[in-house]
């Protein structure tokens, strides 16, 4: 589960963890539901329009609150308003996002239905009778909504609070609802890593990746069988009449195929960044431009097979347990450096895969090669950094 780590108070440093529940609405409430879907994509871009008006006449940027427009769209007052306080949020925070960094998050964009998954978000509010939102055993209870029965697998400590429920709907049409809880947490002692508890990763072409153990992992056997299938399904939809029932068919079980592949994709990469987090105490990675390697690597998606979803959770599992997450620079010669004297040989191709140094005559495998001075060249990184800030003396 993604946490983010922020210190609300000096005193008591909290995390943020969230709970993906299956919801299974009433016919009743999957109305509400959609209502409110819509709702909220309608009054986005009805303020998104204004603030753009408001702009285009004064020069100066505002987004109008909720209120303003509930009377001229009175169905917005049958779903609950703190759905709407949110959308305002939220498009206030997508302005902030573009203005500090243009390039990376881009100018608000309209929603319409097809483009963009239908979501809503509501925050949990402490009123005098009790909190707004309440998790039961089996369900969870929303404003207007009422209880909504829900599968749920995990169950949060006492002491955690939440915060805010996001419902959303997949294209398949299954109804989800990420619970976002605030729990304190001690703060991790740090702990330095030694060369024997450090993994150097080097994402290759032909594997998920190479560590520096020479071990090499491979997205699972079922990941690939799973893609066959689905391309097979998308063959036979192609030769189906669109608009019959049969094509609706088909095109509802590649819905269901994609959403199982992506689970798939999500169960291996958690499992997977669990097991080296917990057994290592610091993980180095280079800083690949996973854009254009994906572009480079020829029948490889290397977006495809969540690599940077990996290096995420890599990261958050590590820095939990007060271990470090190490990145190297993109440019650092790492495939042509030889590992064990250092030397750097500039003859080798793209192509080999084995090589022996020309300076100490060692044997090396270019991906595992890669992985060791991808940690070697991290740890360095790490203790030249921690050394003159002064944190503890290079050792
Ligand atoms: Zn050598």
């Amino acid at each position: 589960m993604p946490a983010k780590r922020r210190r609300s108070s000096a005193a008591q440093p909290s995390q943020y963890t969230v709970i993906k529940v299956r919801l299974h609405p009433s016919q009743e409430q999957t109305e509400l539901l959609e209502k409110t879907f819509g709702c909220c994509r309608y009054l986005w871009n009805q303020m998104l329009a204004d603030v753009q008006e408001f702009y285009a006449a004064t020069d100066i940027h505002y987004i109008p609150t909720p209120a303003r427009y509930k009377r001229s769209a009175p169905f917005l007052a049958e779903v609950d308003s703190q759905a709407l306080c949110a959308v305002h949020q939220n498009l206030r925070k997508a302005f902030l996002d573009f203005f500090r960094a243009p390039n990376t998050f881009g100018y608000p964009q309209f929603k319409t239905k097809k483009a963009q998954k239908d979501s809503f978000t509501v925050y949990c509010r402490p009123y005098r009778t009790g909190p707004s939102i309440v998790l039961t055993a089996d369900g969870i209870r929303m404003p207007k909504l009422g209880q909504i029965p829900a599968t749920l697998h995990r169950k949060p400590s006492e002491d955690w609070q939440l915060r805010s429920v996001t419902v959303s709907k997949t294209r398949s049409g299954k109804y989800f609802g990420a619970i976002v809880f605030q729990r304190p947490t001690a703060v991790p002692v740090p702990i330095v890593p030694t060369q024997e508890r450090t993994l150097g990763l080097n994402h290759a072409f032909r594997h998920f990746y190479v560590d520096s153990n020479g071990m090499c992992a491979e997205a699972p056997q079922w990941l690939e069988a799973s893609r066959k299938k689905l391309a097979r399904m998308q063959q036979k939809l192609s030769r189906m009449q669109r608009g019959s029932k049969n094509y609706a068919e088909q095109a509802q079980k590649i819905r269901l195929m994609h959403e199982q592949i992506a689970n798939q994709r999500r169960d291996f990469i958690h499992k997977e960044s669990r097991r080296i987090a917990n057994a290592w105490d610091a993980v180095c990675v280079r800083d690949t431009d996973l854009i254009k390697l994906s572009q480079t690597a020829k029948g490889v998606n290397v977006m495809d097979s969540g690599f940077g979803m990996f290096r995420e959770c890599l990261r958050y599992k590590l820095a939990q347990q007060g271990k470090q997450y190490i990145v190297v620079g993109r440019y650092a010669p790492t495939a042509k450096t030889c590992h064990a004297c250092g030397a750097v040989y500039e003859g080798l191709s793209d192509r080999d895969r084995q090589w022996a140094c020309p300076h100490c005559g060692a044997q090396l495998c270019r991906e595992v090669n890669a992985a060791q001075n991808i940690r070697d060249w991290g740890l360095q990184q790490y203790y030249q950094q921690n050394s003159e800030t002064g944190a503890f003396s290079a050792v």
